[in-house]
């Protein structure tokens, strides 16, 4: 056996506040259990083969009874898995991550904690308090408001402390906190906030002083706060107008869809730490990945041309030589063509020079230069041409082969499956009017595939992406030039212009 948990602490919302060593175990999982505090995006460093279970309330469920959850921890462990218990926050911070450790380690089972980012600490820090501070407040309290916890809360104590207040689950009870705080002697005066989905795009903060919170927030939004939220109680308060940053990125509050293809990794990529730079909140979906066709090539030989239009297809090519046992030497002398400089780039690792690539990277510009070529009294082989390519490729190089008359075969290496990443699996996904970045057409392809009913307003990187993006019937706009910059800045406009 050699199962083991790991009792994981999520961090407060915002998945960049994961720590490292969260992020390495859960890249390892077999199984993943949740709550419903997880944040956005942290699921999507969980394999896609990983098992999630989800034991958080959500679609009007109950949650699922602590008991059961303990025993889909030990079921899981004793089958020899790599179970990874995700909770929001700190895992021992009002977690119930003592209860599963003990009843994990009673049973023998092998079980690590690993720290989380608490939102006790992080939420008052992403609305501009911080909960201590020399000036101040020298200590931090951090209680829970919870009505089953077993003892009731001693207000007359937490009334007599210096220190900051910070109260957990008690989004239901903030009039009642203030008017007990109050109650006990503690000055009505007293600054108080009350901070909602801290650290995400929808973190709401309302502040104002013991006599009035419950008021403000009610006034502020009705019905009032919901979960989950934390309420501050302290002279800390009073510096979050100052120290606002978040008010000063210009995405903040936004949430932006980056789909990447599979074969470009996921997380941490450049345009998704940019966007994430300028406040924004980012969701990665990696919505496909590539898988070989089972079929034999023809015979190589007596082909003037051989064809690439993907680098994926040139690794599938040889892949399936290597499978056959065949060799690269049946093509002979016939010449090479790449569709652009990443194509070619993997045929020359591979020892063989490339003969024609066209000026511009698509499929009918290299139809044509393959037909300039062949229709040039200069070239007197065959004219045979094997395209070797991904199942229904773009079909504007084959019709315009066709259209010169030109004699070639086709052979399909490989097709694009869509997948539907960890986070989306999610029972509590919500995808409904989004904004998505693009950064190639075939991103906009695998995610029409693979979430054919979304509809999202589409910033496209340049030309080809957009008109991908057309064709799948979403809003478009292009970025001024085509860097990540320029798309990032264009994410801004839209969000300018729908305001
Ligand atoms: N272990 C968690 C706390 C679990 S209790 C931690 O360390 O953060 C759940 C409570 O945490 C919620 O009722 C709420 O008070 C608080 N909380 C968690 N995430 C929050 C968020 N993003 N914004 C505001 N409060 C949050």
């Amino acid at each position: 056996m050699n199962g083991k948990v790991w009792l994981v602490g999520a961090g407060p919302g915002d998945p960049e506040l994961l720590t490292l060593k969260g992020k390495r175990v859960l890249e390892q999982a077999d199984v993943v259990v949740y709550d419903r505090l997880i944040g956005p995006g942290v699921l999507g460093y969980a394999p896609p083969e990983a098992e999630l279970i989800d034991v958080g309330k959500s679609g009007g469920r109950h949650p699922v009874p602590q008991g059961e959850i303990e025993g889909i921890l030990i079921e899981k462990a004793l089958e020899g898995k790599r179970v990874v218990r995700l909770k929001g926050g700190d895992p021992f911070l009002f977690g119930r991550g003592g209860e599963e450790m003990t009843a994990l380690t009673d049973r023998g089972i092998p079980c690590e904690p690993v720290s989380g980012v608490t939102s006790a600490i992080a939420v008052p820090a992403s609305a501009g308090i911080p909960v201590t501070h020399r000036d101040y407040a020298s200590s931090l309290h951090i209680v829970t408001a919870h009505k089953r916890w077993d003892a009731p809360l001693d207000y007359d104590a937490l009334a007599r402390l210096e220190g900051t207040l910070v109260f957990l689950m008690g989004a239901s009870e903030v009039g009642e906190i203030c008017e007990r705080l109050i109650a006990a002697g503690m000055d009505k005066n007293t600054p108080a906030a009350v901070i909602e989905r801290g650290t995400t795009a929808r973190q709401r903060r309302v502040t104002g002083v013991l006599a009035n919170l419950a008021r403000a927030a009610r006034d502020d939004r009705s019905p009032g706060v919901q979960p989950p939220a934390v309420v501050v109680v302290g002279r800390v308060v009073a510096l979050a107008e100052t120290l606002d940053w978040r008010a000063r990125l210009p995405l903040t509050g936004r949430r932006v869809l980056v789909p990447l293809p599979a074969s470009r990794g996921k997380n941490g990529g450049r345009l998704t730490a940019l966007l994430r730079s300028r406040g924004a909140e980012v969701l990665e979906t990696l919505s496909s990945r590539t898988e070989a066709i089972d079929a034999p090539l023809p015979h190589l030989g007596g082909y003037e041309w051989l064809v690439f239009t993907s680098a994926a297809g040139v690794e599938f090519f040889f892949e399936r030589l290597r499978a056959d046992r065949r060799d690269i030497r049946e093509i002979d002398a016939a010449k090479i063509a790449a569709v652009g400089s990443a194509t070619k780039d993997v045929i020359e690792s591979r020892g063989l020079r490339v003969d024609l690539i066209p000026s511009v990277y698509s499929g009918s510009a290299l139809g044509k230069a393959l037909r300039t070529v062949l229709e040039s009294p200069l070239s007197a082989g065959s004219k045979r041409l094997l395209l070797l390519r991904a199942e229904r490729g773009a079909p504007d190089l084959a019709r315009i082969l066709r259209e010169g008359g030109l004699d070639f075969d086709e052979v399909p290496l490989y097709r694009t499956v869509p997948i539907v990443s960890g986070d989306d699996r999610r029972e509590d996904a919500d995808l409904g009017d989004v904004t998505a970045a693009f950064t190639c057409a075939s991103s906009v392809r695998g995610f029409a595939a693979s979430y054919p009913d979304v509809r999202v307003r589409a910033v496209c990187i340049g030309e080809q992406t957009e008109k991908a993006a057309r064709e799948s019937g979403y809003e478009t706009r292009v970025a001024r030039k085509a860097t990540l910059e320029d798309l990032a800045d264009a994410v801004e406009e839209v969000f300018r212009l729908a305001k």
